[in-house]
């Protein structure tokens, strides 16, 4: 199959008659059936996204196509899509059906994207493997033997073999970022409240965003113009105007300042290839005109902590609502309703999942919010400010996605604070409410790629966007390096 990197190349195709939608997404959809063992698509919806490629490629034929025709997307499975699985990958909503569309959902659908399956996850998106999920892992399209990352590793491993042309994920530690870095491509996490949530199943309410996953910054760029925006179902939604991304994408006249951080260049868990990838790439940039600067950062092995207390604390809040009454799993089993509530929850969630909703609520108890809670938001307010500040002076800050490439299957499972670990520096991000992306700019000697990351100030996307084209047009991308 003629493998396909952007829509723009799609749509021209389109066009000049050399591919009709149909044609692609049979395309899909036969790679979809024939990489099924990957898992990363737990549901398929062939019939009714070739019904869509014919009704789209009429109005690509007079004209009237919307802005996202001619891409073929594929939804974490923690979106809600109406009359469609909307599983979390948790075995409480097993067999859930949603009863309507998030409004991201939406908005891709009414810019003529056409779905084409529900992505494997992390059980509530909690993972950085995609091992927690109730439909079982997810194989790393690189290498079978490793994991795609997490917890949208179903997105980045559907985009990554070609099951689709891009994938929507949701990031509240990472889970954007680091399965992008993980399967060589462009994730984008915006801003908190860039994109609504309204519809994403919650997990960190403070945290969680909606972005895509996909081959190029244009195409990131296309998708995040269509779906992001003020929303009535969502509060925390911006109403700060869209810019038109996909056109600023393409403009030269970006800023050229970027801060690396000296503490995560020198951490000691940072493996050495990707320490040397990120000073040549400093190096490349000084050389292009650009300023490169190191900068402290001492809060870095904060983050870790602040991020897990409040996640948590937020999960235990979150998910208070599966209890087999109003949502969730009914276990079939109990004598009276508290034993409802507990053999209901018990038989429901998973080990992960039962395991945070515990810490949460521990953290938030009288007698130790002060303590773990109160303590965690004071952090993250000096974690913001001190961002912030470097931001004041860098339209950029330079930091690796992840300490290492995509680990092997199974060999993260009995340690839960080692995973956890392993998200030092995407949590960030998530903590001070900014946007980030990791592009594709690394290959390990293993034959693994990795990606490096670059954070902006809040609404300064569209400068992340321009400058990570910039970036990826001039640098030796993955693959091919
Ligand atoms: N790995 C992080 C966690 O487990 C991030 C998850 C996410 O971003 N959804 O919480």
């Amino acid at each position: 199959m003629h493998i396909r990197r952007s829509l723009d190349s799609i749509r021209k195709d389109i066009r000049a008659r050399k591919t009709d939608l149909v044609s692609l997404v049979k395309e899909y959809i036969t790679r979809a059936e024939e990489n099924k063992d990957l898992n990363a698509l737990v549901e398929l919806y062939p019939d009714e996204a070739l019904r869509s490629a014919e009704i789209i490629q009429e109005k690509f034929e007079n004209g009237s196509e919307g802005k996202l025709a001619g891409l073929v997307i594929a939804l974490k499975a923690n979106l809600s899509y109406k009359d469609h699985l909307t599983s979390a990958a948790s075995c409480s909503l097993s067999g859930y059906r949603s009863l309507y569309n998030a409004t991201a959902v939406k908005k891709l659908i009414d810019a003529d994207a056409i779905i084409i399956g529900s992505a494997n996850c992390d059980e509530f998106a909690m993972g950085g493997t995609n091992e927690t999920s109730y439909h079982g892992p997810v194989k790393n399209p690189i290498d079978h033997d490793r994991v795609p990352g997490g917890s949208s590793g179903g997105s980045a491993a559907a985009v990554a073999a070609d099951l689709c042309l891009a994938a929507l994920g949701s990031d509240t530690g990472g889970s954007i970022r680091q399965p992008a870095s993980f399967c060589g491509l462009v994730g984008l996490k915006p801003g908190y409240g860039r994109v609504s949530r309204y519809g994403l199943i919650a997990y960190g309410s403070s945290f969680d965003q909606i972005g895509p996953i996909t081959w190029t910054a244009e195409d990131a760029a296309a998708i995040l113009e269509v779906i992001a925006g003020k929303d009535g179902f969502d509060s925390t939604a911006s109403s700060e105007e869209v810019p038109g991304y996909t056109k600023l994408v393409k403009q030269n006249d970006f800023p050229r300042k970027i801060a690396f951080l000296k503490e995560a260049m020198e951490h000691k868990g940072l493996d050495q290839e990707i320490r040397d990838r990120m000073e040549g790439i400093c190096s490349e940039l000084r050389e292009s005109g650009f300023t490169v600067d190191p900068v402290s950062f001492p809060l870095l092995d904060s983050l870790v902590p602040a991020y897990y207390v409040m996640a948590m604390a937020e999960a235990s809040s979150n998910l208070a609502r599966y209890e087999g009454v109003h949502y969730g799993h009914r276990s079939t089993k109990a004598t009276d309703s508290r034993d409802l509530y507990l053999k209901s929850r018990s038989e429901g969630f998973g080990t992960e999942v039962k395991r945070r909703i515990m810490t949460g609520t521990f953290v938030l108890s009288a007698g130790y919010y002060d303590a773990y809670y109160g303590k965690a938001q004071k952090v993250r307010r000096l974690i913001a400010e001190k961002t912030n500040e470097i931001l004041d002076e860098y339209a950029y800050i330079m930091l690796p996605t992840t300490p290492r490439p995509a680990f092997g299957l199974g060999t993260m499972g009995d340690d839960p604070v080692a995973l956890y670990l392993e998200d030092i520096f995407t949590t960030h991000a998530n903590l001070a409410g900014i946007p980030a992306i990791s592009l594709p700019l690394g290959k390990h000697s293993s034959g693994l790629p990795f990606g490096i990351q670059f954070m902006a100030a809040r609404n300064r996307e569209a400068d992340l966007l321009s400058f990570s084209k910039n970036l990826l047009d001039n640098c030796s991308r993955y693959p091919g390096i």
